[in-house]
């Protein structure tokens, strides 16, 4: 099912003729006549939207309206209303009242379903964001409530510049945010750098359908992935609507434009892009949580192990040779067992700091588990591998760790803590055939070997002959 709908219409017949085709379009639709009854239904069905007849015998459409918005629950249900005639004021009131958009009658069954599509889909991208938010608030990393609003940046472009000129002068008055006119191609241009927050875009340009383009082409491009796109149509053509809606619009005008109808729903649109933007950050946010190690910050076990993947891939294509370090903390029990686990943990911490340190920027160091890391080092040849692991050796060594308060008894302590670490260079023509496990086990074995051999030392594996 696509999606489950609400139609509110007191004329039987009107409301019978629309069932027929939201359902033959697959929609699920449950109807009513009341404005009482709607709001009784809207609360039990809870609606992914509500189509609204501006007149009811009960209440006005608006007011039904307005108390769908201030419901909590329902107050995220999108609403259409659906009005006598195409009348801006009325349009207005309705924009006003919360809902997204008012069709007049007689209804254009095609801009009718291109618009309950594009409203859909993008409650489904906000319904999946929000999930993947609650997770991470579940996890229990909410975001402080009360972020400072900045002014939005929107991008107008209109067949000529004389047009642009005026629909700026328009908005400059009604909104308070940076407003600019731009060609299609600095459009394109501009969206490599950092992309306007919303863009007006005339259908027809200086050819007719060129704004058109222009929008796929921005919705195509990650800067602009995201932005809101308000298309200005020509009203007396409504599959051009339809068109643009389904193309990825966010919102559609009817030119003339009407400049206050325009910054409502920039506003709205602008609104819209901020909690999208603020949501994708924090997805973000929390898969870098998934792979980073929260104590030393360096990244963990799961992420090393699809790097290293990644890494002998290219190295294999580009017949390049990489190498993986396996680095072990020597006889690091006894440092907790001597100044106590949180010690360990600074331990644990400036020994993360010092490899991070010294290796190259392509390198990658992780803790792969307690008190073991793993380096994997892409396009380097053995013996600048050997060298690189012999430095990491003597830099652990060389860095004295102070921990400040041990215990009451005593005052800082000063310690050394020393690393044994396995080599494997891969990348000839034998390591080409070693797969990832194979490549950790003779890591882990030339690991054990300098533990054997009195630790804080490197042993090393190359195309699988030993040496020390
Ligand atoms: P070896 O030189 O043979 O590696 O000896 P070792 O003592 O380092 O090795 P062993 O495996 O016997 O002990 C590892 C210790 O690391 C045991 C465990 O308590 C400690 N450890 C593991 N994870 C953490 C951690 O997150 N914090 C602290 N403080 N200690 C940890
Ligand atoms: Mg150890
Ligand atoms: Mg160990």
């Amino acid at each position: 099912m696509p999606g489950k709908l609400l139609v509110i219409d007191d004329d039987t017949a009107e409301r019978a003729a629309l069932k027929v085709k939201l359902t033959s379009a697959a929609y699920e639709v449950s109807q009513t006549g009341s404005g009482k009854e709607a709001l009784r239904i809207a609360r039990r069905d809870l609606p992914d939207m509500i189509l609204l007849d501006n007149t009811l015998p009960d209440m006005s459409g608006l007011d039904l309206c307005r108390r769908l918005k201030t419901d909590r629950r329902m107050a995220e249900v999108p609403v259409i209303m659906i009005g006598s005639r195409n009348d801006p004021t009325a349009r207005i009131a309705a924009l006003e009242a919360g809902a997204e958009d008012m069709i007049a009658r007689p209804l254009d069954d095609l801009a009718l379903l291109a618009r309950i599509r594009s409203i859909l889909r993008a409650r489904g991208v906000a319904a999946e964001l929000a999930l993947r938010e609650g997770t991470r608030q579940a996890l229990g990393f909410a975001e402080p409530a009360g972020e400072f609003v900045q002014a939005g940046r929107i991008c107008l472009i209109a067949a000529d510049q004389g047009t642009a000129g005026l629909w700026r002068r328009e908005l400059m008055d009604r909104l308070r945010d940076r407003i600019e006119i731009c060609t299609p191609a600095q459009a394109l241009r501009e969206a490599g750098k950092v992309a306007p927050d919303l863009f007006v875009i005339a259908a027809d340009l200086s050819r007719d359908g060129e704004g058109l383009m222009l929008l796929s082409e921005l919705r195509s491009r990650p800067a602009t992935r995201h932005a809101g796109i308000i298309m200005a149509v020509d009203s007396a053509v409504p599959a051009s609507a339809a068109m643009a809606l389904d193309m990825g619009a966010s919102d559609i005008v009817s030119l003339p434009l009407d400049f206050t109808e325009l910054a409502l729903r920039l506003k709205v649109q602008l609104a819209r892009k901020r909690q999208g933007d603020r949501l994708r950050s924090r997805v973000r946010d929390g898969l870098q949580m998934a792979v980073t190690d929260p104590l030393t910050g360096l990244y963990n076990r799961r992420y090393a192990m699809s790097h290293l993947a990644r890494v002998r891939e290219r190295a294999i294509a580009a017949e390049r040779s990489f190498a993986v370090m396996l680095i072990d903390l020597d006889n690091f029990k006894q440092v907790n067992d001597t100044h106590g686990h949180t010690a360990g943990d600074q331990v644990l911490k400036s020994v993360a700091g010092t490899l991070g340190a010294n290796l190259r920027a392509v390198d990658l160091v992780a803790r792969i588990g307690g008190e073991e890391f793993i380096a994997i080092l892409p396009n380097i040849l053995p013996e600048a591998a050997l060298k690189a692991a012999e430095r990491l050796r003597a830099a652990v060594c060389a860095s004295p760790i102070t921990l400040p308060h041990v215990s009451d008894q005593t005052g800082p302590v000063s310690l050394i803590q020393t690393v044994s670490i396995g080599l494997v260079t891969g990348g000839g023509p034998e390591e080409t055939e070693m797969s990832l496990a194979e490549l950790l086990h003779r890591a882990d074995k030339r690991l054990y070997g300098a533990k054997k051999r009195g630790r804080n030392r490197v042993c090393v594996s190359a195309s699988g002959r030993a040496a020390a």
